[in-house]
């Protein structure tokens, strides 16, 4: 059935709007959330997946070499491979041949294999106090998620994750520097004075986006990734540092004023 308003309905409705609701300024209309250990557990994974690489080539060398050597095959390929699982994976078999000088067996590299399925299949886990603060805000800001890494992987965790509805768009990106949120600002036409950025990284998701004259929310992680480590801190009045991020809808009504 089509509801028509009548005049006096319609007038009241008016009436609400202009005088009943309350009126909020709000600076911020943006809202980008990172997903990995921002919005559910990664690095977690990794760690614990580096562990048992490390115990699968325990009989070549000790932890702190494997580690160090994978840590610095990542490094050397990832402007080839880029970020995800399955780079992981390719940097972790080259790390074995290395190690073991050309000996790992079929067997091995089958269980290296076997690691990354693990990780590809791993259940999204949530972080806490994540979907009650952006349901809290979805009615009210446009929400979008920016990370980088596997455009697969991380289609298939932002769809397990059930937080897809409150979201208007996914980037998944080569790379978070200034050029690309630049451009993403601009294909949404949003202003930097009126876009915040939530994440847990300082080099990925805070120094990037202050650069370009935004907002940005520092939430940390108990994990942070060895090549995600920034090389200088944050400052000025766009940036915020944040306990967890349930201290969001606080900071914007700080930052609304
Ligand atoms: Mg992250």
């Amino acid at each position: 059935m089509v509801k028509v308003f009548s005049g006096g309905v319609a007038r009241a409705l008016g009436f609400l709007r202009c005088h009943g609701a309350p009126t909020v300024t709000r600076m911020i209309k943006t809202i980008a959330f990172d997903a990995d250990d921002t919005l559910w557990h990664n690095e977690t994974v990794f760690v614990a997946t580096h562990k048992r690489l490390c115990e699968l080539l325990s009989r070549y060398h000790d932890s702190e070499k494997v580690d160090d050597l994978l840590n610095n095959t990542e490094r050397r390929n990832l402007e080839r491979y880029g970020y995800g699982i399955k780079s992981f994976t390719l940097s972790a078999i080259e790390t074995a041949i290395e190690l073991s000088n050309s000996q790992v067996s079929a067997d091995e590299i089958r269980q290296i294999i076997a690691l990354s399925h693990d990780m590809l299949d791993h259940p999204v886990e949530i972080l806490d106090g994540v979907p009650e603060t952006v349901s809290a805000l979805a009615g009210d800001y446009h929400m979008i998620v920016i990370t980088k890494g596997d455009l697969r992987d991380q289609s298939r965790k932002y769809s397990l994750s059930q937080l897809d509805p409150h979201f208007t768009e996914l980037e998944v990106v080569t790379e978070k520097d200034p050029a690309t949120y630049e451009r993403i600002l601009k294909r949404h036409r949003i202003d930097p004075d009126e876009f915040l950025m939530v994440g847990n990284s300082i080099k990925s998701d805070i120094l990037p986006v202050l650069e370009i004259g935004a907002h940005a929310a520092y939430v940390p992680y108990p994990h942070t990734w060895v090549l995600d480590v920034a090389d200088r801190e944050p400052e000025g009045p766009r940036f915020h540092e944040l306990e967890g991020i349930a201290d969001l809808p606080n900071l914007l009504t700080r930052i609304a004023g």
